[in-house]
């Protein structure tokens, strides 16, 4: 479940003291070209950082991207896994 996702992926982002990127509104989908994604506004998902994807995870910015809290990963080392996009 999500929640559950959710709360394995804040243990391990606390435990390994990362920080959050929050300095985009919302992430959209894999290679949206929207005004927003091309002024910097918003990322497509393909483009986010990791930092910036463990921001979505944790609901700390909106998530546009038709993606789950489940298609990721978030590893000790800070890096998150992701799914193939579609
Ligand atoms: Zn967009």
């Amino acid at each position: 479940m999500d929640t559950d996702r959710i709360r394995e992926a804040q243990e391990i982002i606390a435990a390994a003291q990362i920080v959050p990127d929050k300095t985009i509104d919302a992430i959209d989908p894999p290679g949206c070209g929207c005004t927003e994604c091309i002024t910097g506004l918003y990322r497509p998902i393909d483009q986010a950082s990791d930092k910036e994807l463990i921001a979505m995870i944790l609901g700390e910015i909106p998530n546009h991207s038709g993606y789950g809290v489940a298609d990721f990963l978030v590893q000790d080392s800070g890096l998150v896994m992701k799914p193939r996009w579609r």
